[in-house]
């Protein structure tokens, strides 16, 4: 619709799988997942369809082509844009969305392991310093920061400053909902993004991607805000129009539905805010993906927990999602697989 732009046909919600490959744990008779189609998969012989499947020889570069490389055009179009990455502890979340910490800094290769959240913003650099450079009488000046916050058993962290542990949602007015005192940070090279992803990624005690480790607990939200004026015509009498989108990144919570029972008491209770969390952003999701939407604002369900609750101003409007279902293909998997295939379904 605008000027004829095609981004603008993009649906606002999509869903892709990614199947990540076996590992030394696994055997490839146990495989129970089959790539059909480049939008189908069968588990156990029951077929699923999706905007995309991708395999496990897709490579870190063919998930950027798929998803970055719109999502950097959406964002620069002023549209908001998110990727969520869903699934069960150890099918692939953190891989796909940053990589190993090692090839953050990495020049993005089409070999690296590098992940699709420092190729996007190698990407939205070099298309910002490209429109800069042919500006043809027209200059746009933008302005770029960042935040990047952790929700673990409903309370919300700094990743940018770990002493900030316990954050409170504000509601302004003029700018909506908002974290009081989360820190952010200015940003203007791909270097100063990659500097600000190892720090808070640093934060979150990665380590050991186990059922057990705190990190399978905590959802992760990155967020970045562009901030555009366009100037045109003579420096004496210009005319300017200001743009503002933001590019939201979470990395989700594993999806661990049998695992948790027998990890202790303190854990079950992280355990059960996970759940509750991963099913309220499902039933949002839903809800924002049907064709029409809730006649009032506020019948859209943004209230159930935090992550919701944080998402409302990036998924309201006319933002643009993509949903990426990670799995594995182990038969004894079969139950996570289906839950993570079923939230990916009921989004569409
Ligand atoms: P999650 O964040 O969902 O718990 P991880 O991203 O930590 O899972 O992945 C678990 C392990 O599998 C890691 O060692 C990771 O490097 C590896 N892995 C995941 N997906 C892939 C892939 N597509 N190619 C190669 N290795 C992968
Ligand atoms: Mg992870």
């Amino acid at each position: 619709e605008q000027n004829g732009d095609l981004t603008n046909l993009d649906p606002s919600v999509k869903v892709v799988v990614r199947i990540r490959p076996i590992n030394g744990q696994e055997k490839e008779v146990d495989r129970t997942v089959t790539k059909v189609s480049s939008d189908s998969l069968s588990v156990g012989g029951r077929k699923f369809t999706f905007d995309s499947v991708l395999d496990a020889n897709s490579s870190q570069e063919n998930v950027f082509q798929l998803i970055g490389v719109p999502l950097v055009k959406n964002a620069l179009a002023g549209y908001n844009t998110s990727v969520l990455s869903y699934g069960q502890t150890g099918s692939g979340k953190t891989y796909t969305m940053w990589g190993p910490p090692s090839a953050m800094v990495e020049d993005p290769s089409p070999a690296s392991h590098q992940g699709i959240v420092p190729r996007i913003f190698q990407m939205l650099f070099s298309e910002i310093q490209r429109e800069q450079e042919n500006s043809d009488g027209r200059q746009t000046n933008y302005q770029c920061r960042c935040s990047f916050l952790e929700i673990y058993n409903e309370q919300i962290g700094d990743l940018l400053d770990p002493t900030q542990r316990n954050l409170e949602i504000k509601d302004d007015p003029k700018n909506g909902l908002y974290v009081e005192n989360l820190t952010e940070e200015y940003v203007s090279s791909y270097e100063d993004v990659t500097q600000v992803l190892i720090k808070g990624l640093s934060s979150r005690k990665v380590g050991a991607t186990t059922v057990n480790s705190k990190s399978s607990r905590s959802h992760i939200v990155f967020t970045f805000f562009i901030e555009s004026w366009c100037k045109q015509g003579a420096s004496s009498k210009c005319f300017s129009s200001s743009k503002t989108s933001r590019i939201s990144l979470i990395d989700l919570a594993g999806l661990d539905r049998n695992k948790l029972e027998d990890v202790g008491r303190q854990h079950l209770q992280e355990g059960k805010n996970v759940k509750k969390s991963l099913s309220q952003l499902g039933y949002l999701v839903n809800t924002l993906a049907k064709e029409t939407q809730p006649e009032k604002p506020e019948d859209v369900p943004y209230g159930g927990s935090c992550l919701t609750r944080i998402l409302r101003e990036s998924l309201g409007g006319n933002a643009k999602l993509t949903v990426m279902c990670n799995i594995s293909a182990d038969n004894r998997n079969t139950s996570e697989i289906l839950s993570t295939l079923r939230f990916g379904q009921r989004v569409k």
